[in-house]
């Protein structure tokens, strides 16, 4: 995710909105890491085979059911995690924005090669969160830092995460996004969020965030789930970056010598003409 070029530090809104980021590192220490809250404390990733879920109730068998694929062909295999360095940001329409993120169960050193090339190409291009599909990399990994400056705030790496609660209690946020650049419109979203999620030892936490750490992971969010900031935008706001987005498509095609895969026109009018659309 993208912020406008102002700094965050003299972004009064945010000082209005969000008092408590005035020290986003404490902030984001993770202090409400509580290992009782844990159903899948130091066994990142369960399968139905494992000791730890045996031995467990039935609750968090139902749990590891749902949360996490059955079959060991799921998750992201060591082709899936292959990179080449300098990572290059992804940009609308390429698909690989739209692809099925894997989850991930190997927690090795090329993860962490992978999560320390994703934060340089974040701090590069001034982003302040960056999901793996954003560097074409179709897996359940996001890094964010709401500072965005190297060696301040903190680098905060999500693994495998869920969403387990959001608040009622919305916000409306000026947004960008690395594979959008130049574009920036409002959306609204919940102003805090409780995830469960994987750190690169693979160790499952449970944290609460709200203000700007929040804003950051919805977004991040959604990106794993294949869907884009603009999905998330009144049809007001989406119309303000129509035409970047039109512009994104053809550059697409030129640079590929593609067809653009999908079309911000053929959206609004399938949108109008049923009626209903992901808001
Ligand atoms: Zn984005």
């Amino acid at each position: 995710m993208h912020t406008s070029s102002r700094p965050l530090h003299h972004h009064p809104f945010q000082w209005n909105q969000h008092p408590s980021l005035s020290s986003p590192s404490s902030r984001l220490s993770f202090p409400n890491y509580s290992v009782s809250t844990l159903l899948i404390s130091s066994n990142p990733l369960p399968t139905l085979h494992s000791a730890a879920v045996k031995t467990t109730a039935t609750k968090v068998l139902a749990m590891a059911k749902r949360s996490f694929p059955t079959k060991d062909n799921d998750f992201a295999s060591s082709a899936d995690l292959q990179f080449e360095s300098p990572l290059k940001i992804v940009e609308y329409p390429d698909p690989r924005l739209r692809a099925k993120n894997k989850p991930i169960d190997k927690f090795d050193d090329n993860l962490k090669k992978l999560v320390d090339e994703m934060f340089d190409v974040m701090y590069k291009t001034e982003g302040i969160g960056l999901a793996a599909p954003q560097v074409g990399i179709n897996v359940q990994l996001m890094v964010f830092n709401p500072v965005g400056e190297r060696g301040e705030g903190e680098e905060i790496v999500l693994i495998n995460p869920r969403v387990s609660k959001h608040s009622q209690k919305t916000t409306l946020f000026n947004e960008g996004c690395l594979s959008f650049p130049g574009l920036y419109a409002d959306v609204q979203r919940p102003e805090s969020v409780k995830i469960d999620a994987n750190d690169i030892r693979g160790s499952r936490f449970t944290v609460t965030l709200s203000g700007l750490p929040a804003r950051v992971f919805q977004h991040e969010f959604d990106h794993l789930q294949g869907i884009l900031f603009f999905e998330k935008m009144t049809d007001e706001e989406l119309d303000k970056i129509r035409d970047g987005l039109q512009g994104l498509e053809t550059k697409y095609e030129k640079s590929t010598g593609l067809p653009r895969p999908e079309k911000i026109e053929t959206r609004k009018r399938s949108k109008t003409g049923v009626g209903f659309g992901k808001s």
